[in-house]
């Protein structure tokens, strides 16, 4: 067993969708220092910066099993739902998803602008 891979990230990680980017170190399901971890999908993984724990790692992205781009695990850009999706391919899929995950989408979209200030009397 070798560790020399442990310390220089492979790469950057970009998301496809909201541009995040930051240094992985670990792509794959089974990240590195950990005893029993196995993650659901090959995730793009950096080490925890803020724990002491060589263990603690946090989940950046993974990438999309409909269109293959790399999107952040961002609540903006991705849901899992036993695969990984990208907002996107969700969103034109969207029926085939269960009512509780087309609920949460309603929620995450930012109420702000969209709703109209409608101030219609009440007709009839
Ligand atoms: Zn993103
Ligand atoms: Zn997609």
């Amino acid at each position: 067993m070798t560790s020399e891979a442990e310390r220089s990230p492979l790469g950057v990680f970009e998301c496809q969708l909201c541009a995040l980017t930051a240094p992985y170190s670990y792509v794959g399901q089974k990240p590195p220092n950990t005893q029993s971890v196995l993650l659901l999908e090959e995730s793009y993984i950096m080490k925890d910066p803020f724990s002491p724990d060589r263990g603690r790692f946090l989940v950046l992205g993974a990438q999309c099993s409909v269109c293959s781009r790399l999107v952040c695990v961002g609540p903006e850009c991705s849901l899992f739902y036993s695969k990984r999706f990208c907002l996107p391919c969700v969103q034109k899929n969207l029926s085939a998803f269960p009512p509780e995950i087309q609920q949460d989408l309603e929620k995450r979209k930012a109420p702000s602008s969209k709703r109209p200030l409608g101030r219609a009397c009440p007709g009839t």
